[in-house]
């Protein structure tokens, strides 16, 4: 099996005392039609760059020790396929090799050509014939279901657990990917 995480806030955190919907605010326009991320402007990616300081940007220690586990199952292909865009690619290279996510993931991938998040996760799903990935932006996730019904797709949030629909389901813990 072939299997995807996102990033951010799967295995890195967002930053402590910044509230994590201005954040998806800041990318994301759920309320249009069409869902659709923005690239901020210069004075923004300053402001971003900042935020993803080392220190504002701590692991998820749970869940990288789950993904440690989890890769000694040599039958699985795991893959880091995460939306962030050029600007940061400094601060993702350093982050991915402060928790060695480089040595434990089979291949990474980063939005570094900053297309549309979910357009990028969508081809990433396709041509590394993913079969289950697993994300924190339910809408994403949504748009993403519709769009590889052979896929599984899990959304780690803090409290739903259940079945969303066929192929989406909500899970608390990683653990919960490998329970149905
Ligand atoms: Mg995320």
């Amino acid at each position: 099996m072939n299997i995807g995480f996102d990033l951010d806030k799967v295995f890195i955190n967002y930053p402590p005392f910044i509230s994590p919907r201005l954040i998806d605010r800041f990318y994301k326009n759920e309320s249009a039609e069409k869902l659709t991320y923005r690239i901020p402007n210069q004075p923004e990616q300053i402001f971003r760059n900042l935020s993803h300081l080392p220190i504002l940007r701590r692991p998820i220690k749970n869940n990288i020790a789950f993904l440690e586990k989890l890769v000694s199952n040599k039958n699985n292909k795991y893959y880091l396929i995460s939306s962030r865009y050029s600007f940061l690619r400094k601060r993702t290279e350093n982050v991915v090799k402060k928790y060695k996510l480089d040595a434990i993931f089979d291949g990474l991938y980063f939005n570094y050509n900053n297309l549309q998040a979910h357009e990028f996760k969508d081809d990433k799903i396709k041509t590394l014939k993913i079969n289950i990935y697993i994300d924190d932006d339910l809408a994403l996730l949504k748009y993403l279901a519709t769009n590889n019904k052979s896929v599984k797709f899990y959304w780690l949030n803090p409290q739903v657990q259940k079945k969303l629909s066929t192929n989406l389901f909500a899970i608390t813990s990683l653990q919960g990917v490998f329970q149905n």
